[in-house]
């Protein structure tokens, strides 16, 4: 069924059950509404669903089921494949569940299943915390922390998934359970890297680490030293300290706030963030330093600034192609594959990165979570990045042509929220050994696959 077969009668009804709203594409703010931060992604749905509480997820989820609706969550609306949207159907959009409330005693928070991440780092940071989350704070923390969430704090705290203590979930049948290690530990389980496949969470807590100041920025090399950097970054970066977190890319200076004679050249970077002691700091980058960068912005920095600083790079609705790859190394085969790629970066905007899965990320068991790459070294991510809809092809192309000459080296998966539109045999790759369980869960839950707008788990019927 779509939306526009439904009466006029049925649509009114919901909306008197509603605190909140519902857009139809004849509303004047339809448009505005259906818009997610990948501007490539020009989706139509039937209705979207403005939800202000629990009770209108609730009200929209049975609608969805009653009437057989194609489904999907709406978080921060950041996901690269557009996940959070979709043609025809239903939007429950969770924009408007928003709070964040910090819990000193024992350092938790509690946040809406709506809410961004530049409003977690806000609240947290007043009391000298942080919850690990990514590198851009416009993300929003459903779909991020569903996924798995790796960003600047993974070696020292763990990925995000690692920090959620409990989360209360709206179910295909439209109850709502709290879970959490007691409570539906299967549920509890299968959301800590599953993804949106088992419920709509309208709540999270998290586990909050005390982080206030840091100390990183990047430091950038000429892109012909990039097979140098990468043997060298991968050594070093096994020897580091937890406190110690760095990402590396290929890219391109697109313009300022950098100075001028770096303009629309090609690097290696790496953008470095230490949590430790701040005394020991300028020590823990000596090393850095001695590769002599020919730019470095490394300093003490308020934590939100640095969740923040390519946000202004960054700004919605341009247009993005993603492709994803976990790696165990960076040997030279790999290195000159990113020195080749590297060279020939299509748009200003355009990069690779790879994020260590290494020190508190690492260490957790393959099986504790769905989340099964513990065993890996980096989380790689490739995109294609423009404002001009022109250049769609460019991106895209470049993209997929790195990722191709990359993949044979890969370890197999991908972090599925750094995936776009690669299929169901990579979902099942990436889940590995827990796929089969993530499946059990989801055959119990979710029968109908009510829930499918996502890197989607079948049931079993449906395989
Ligand atoms: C600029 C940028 C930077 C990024 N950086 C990082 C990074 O550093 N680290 C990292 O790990 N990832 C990063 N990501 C990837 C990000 O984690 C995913 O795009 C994620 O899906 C975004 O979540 P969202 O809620 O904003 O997205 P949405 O598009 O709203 O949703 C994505 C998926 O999650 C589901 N979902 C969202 N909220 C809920 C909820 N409350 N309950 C149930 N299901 C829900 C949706 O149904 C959908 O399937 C980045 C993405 C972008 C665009």
């Amino acid at each position: 069924m779509v939306v526009k077969e439904l009466g006029n009668q049925k649509i009114e009804a919901l909306a008197a059950k509603l605190q909140g709203k519902i857009v139809m594409p004849t509303d004047a703010d339809y448009t505005e509404a259906r818009k997610v931060y990948n501007g490539m992604i020009d989706k139509h749905p039937g209705m979207i669903v403005k939800c202000l509480d629990v009770a209108d997820v609730v009200n929209a989820v049975n609608f969805g089921r009653e009437n057989n609706l194609l489904v999907a969550i709406r978080g921060g609306g950041h996901n690269g494949g557009g996940l959070g949207i979709c043609n025809e159907g239903l939007v429950i959009d969770l924009s408007g569940i928003k709070y964040v409330r910090v819990d000193t005693s024992d350092n938790t928070v509690r946040v809406g299943g709506g809410n961004l991440w530049r409003e977690v780092d806000h609240a947290t940071h007043a009391f000298g915390l942080a919850v690990p989350a990514g590198i851009v704070s416009s993300t929003g923390v459903g779909g991020l922390t569903l996924g798995g969430g790796v960003g600047h704090l993974s070696r020292k705290y763990g990925l995000t998934i690692d920090n959620l203590l409990e989360a209360d979930m709206v179910l295909a049948d439209g109850s709502l359970v709290t879970v959490n290690a007691d409570l539906y530990p299967d549920l509890f389980w299968a959301i800590r890297g599953g993804g949106g496949n088992f419920g709509i969470v309208t709540s999270f807590k998290f586990q909050a680490h005390p982080v206030k100041t840091v100390f990183g920025g990047p430091t950038l090399w000429p892109i012909e030293q990039t097979e140098e950097i990468m043997e060298w970054y991968d050594g070093f970066l096994s020897n580091a300290p937890d406190e110690l977190n760095g990402f590396i890319a290929t890219m391109v200076i697109p313009g300022p706030p950098f100075p001028e004679h770096l303009h629309k050249k090609q690097f290696c970077g790496i953008v470095w963030c230490y949590t430790g002691d701040m005394d020991k700091a300028k020590e823990v980058f000596k090393p850095v330093l001695e590769k002599k960068p020919v730019f470095e912005h490394v300093g003490e920095m308020p934590y939100p600034t640095m969740q923040s600083l390519f946000d202004g790079l960054f700004p919605p609705h341009m247009h993005w192609y993603w492709r994803a790859d976990f790696f165990d190394g960076l040997g030279p085969e790999i290195s000159a594959q990113h020195l080749k790629f590297g060279s020939n970066i299509p748009t200003p905007l355009s990069q690779m990165h790879l994020y260590p899965i290494s020190g508190a990320a690492g260490r957790v068991a393959a099986d504790k979570t769905p989340w099964a790459y513990r065993d890996t070294k980096y989380a790689g991510v490739i995109v294609g990045v423009d404002p001009d809809p022109k250049n769609a092809d460019k991106i895209t192309n470049w993209c997929k042509d790195y990722w191709t000459a990359l993949h044979p080296f890969s370890s197999g998966g991908a972090y599925s929220n750094f995936m776009m539109d690669e299929g169901q045999d990579r979902v099942k790759a990436s889940y590995r050994h827990n796929y089969p369980r993530l499946v059990e869960i989801k055959t119990r839950y979710d029968p109908q696959n009510l829930f499918r707008v996502n890197q989607n788990i079948k049931p079993k019927n449906s395989e």
